[in-house]
């Protein structure tokens, strides 16, 4: 057993067994032990006291587009990992689309690969793109180590990656199942989108309409359905309908393998709110109503939603041009999921285990990560978020290290301030700030390649 380099104390370590004070003993980048706060810090090793700073296992963010390479003007790897590791994330899985080539082939994994190996700040792995026409290339992709495919039922917003119509969407998925593998989807109806008014323009009311809770609704009735008679492993990207909660629920306790996620500004951002022109709100589906984020907090809290994950899907500034028809759709959050989801869950009586069961333990399990990720515990990296609960801080743009300094939450006050990252045992950001380059790639626990 090698020796222990490092310990960390802290009054508040959250482990898998609840929040306690102790020690975290690391040697060669793994969690050896996680002992009395009065533990003895062996001979050589660094004591590291964070006093009543919580020690938070790092993040799990598996909903990331980087967009490099190809559109880099938008996001590249460099950046959004070191506004990842500045936000207490430690891994991140990037989505196969927006960046040129998208990941679809097993060279065009290489080639992500090669463009991200030299630019990560923290651990990055990889989602593959099922479209039209590239069903033979899963099972490659799934042994080349992708954790997953990603797939749209309407339009993605770029050419290069097209929906799949119902019986590509069913071929795909009988070949995913067929070796085990993980289908991630955007579940939004086209034909419910088609039909809703499309007025576009500055008003967000229009916007909201143009895409309806019904068109979620029907996309994942369907996906349960064909997630039952393939017997397939699906997982719903970013829900925002609240109405789809209860045929979730009710599939998984039958035992269909369907998982979910919602997102920070589902949580934390309200219909209501969006000034009419402030397209730094948009994304689809849209941030809807404060009822039925009320709802996906109670969904959060009986554990039919699974994780909370950023969708990080930025821009240039310019292509966020005040018209909710015409803007680019996405919300930029990577540096502040950690805090936003922090500020309300606390208002809401949630703890700090909440939050990391959702934003570390839970997009672990659901990349296969876990005992690799997602836990203070032992045989786990030695990955750590330390977060001071208490301390507020208001939003200011200029402080963030993503590409396009654009964010819906400018401006706002918020609990939670992430002191400093870890990453397999070394300091990987500090103050807001990213100190080094030590991410690794990462794949699919069990690939072959
Ligand atoms: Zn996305």
């Amino acid at each position: 057993m090698p020796g222990v380099q490092l310990v960390l104390r802290s009054s508040r370590v959250v482990t898998p067994e609840g929040t306690r004070a102790a020690t975290v003993s690391v040697a060669d980048g793994r969690i050896t032990e996680v002992g009395p706060y009065d533990a003895p810090v062996p001979p050589g090793a660094r004591l590291v006291d964070t006093g009543d700073d919580a020690v938070l296992p790092g993040l799990v963010d598996t909903h990331v587009h980087v967009n490099d390479p190809g559109r880099s003007e938008w996001e590249g790897f460099a950046s959004a990992t070191r506004a990842a590791a500045a936000g207490g994330i430690t891994t991140l899985i990037d989505m196969p689309l927006n960046s040129l080539p998208p990941t679809t082939t097993t060279a065009h994994l290489r080639t992500k690969q090669e463009t991200a190996r030299p630019q990560a700040h923290i651990d990055t792995g990889f989602w593959g793109g099922a479209i039209p026409g590239n069903v033979g290339e899963l099972r490659p992709l799934h042994e080349a180590g992708v954790f997953g495919f990603k797939c749209f039922l309407s339009p993605s917003g770029v050419e290069e990656f097209p929906q799949l119509g119902p019986r590509e969407l069913e071929s795909a998925l009988t070949e995913i199942a067929g070796f085990g593998g993980l289908l991630i989807v955007h579940a939004e109806d086209p034909q419910r989108l088609a039909a809703a008014p499309q007025k576009g323009g500055p008003a967000y009311a229009d916007f909201l309409a143009s895409r309806p809770r019904a068109a979620e609704n029907d996309a994942i009735d369907r996906l349960i359905a064909l997630a039952r008679r393939l017997e397939a492993r699906v997982h719903v990207l970013h829900l925002s309908s609240a109405d789809a909660l209860p045929a979730i629920a009710g599939a998984r306790r039958e035992g269909v393998a369907l998982t979910v996620e919602t997102c920070p500004h589902f949580l934390t951002l309200a219909a209501e709110e969006v000034p009419d022109g402030a397209t730094e709100f948009k994304c689809c589906p849209p941030i809807r109503e404060r009822a039925n984020q009320d709802a996906l907090w109670r969904g959060l809290a009986d554990g039919t939603v699974d994780c909370v994950v950023s969708d990080h899907s930025p821009c240039t500034a310019d292509l966020k041009d005040g018209d909710f028809g015409t803007a680019w759709g996405g919300i930029s959050s990577l540096q502040l999921g950690l805090p936003a989801v922090w500020s309300e869950a606390r208002r809401r009586g949630h703890t700090l285990d909440d939050v990391v069961r959702w934003m570390s333990f839970g997009p672990a399990r659901l990349a296969g990560l876990e005992g690799r990720k997602g836990a203070v515990a032992p045989g786990h990296d030695a990955d750590f978020a330390v977060l001071a609960p208490e301390e507020t801080f208001t939003v200011d743009p200029a402080r963030l290290h993503h590409r396009n300094p654009v964010t819906a939450y400018a401006g706002r006050t918020l609990h939670g301030v992430v002191r400093a990252t870890w990453l397999r045992g070394q300091p990987i950001a500090e103050g807001g700030r990213p100190l080094r380059q030590a991410g690794r790639l990462i794949e699919r626990t069990g690939a072959s390649a």
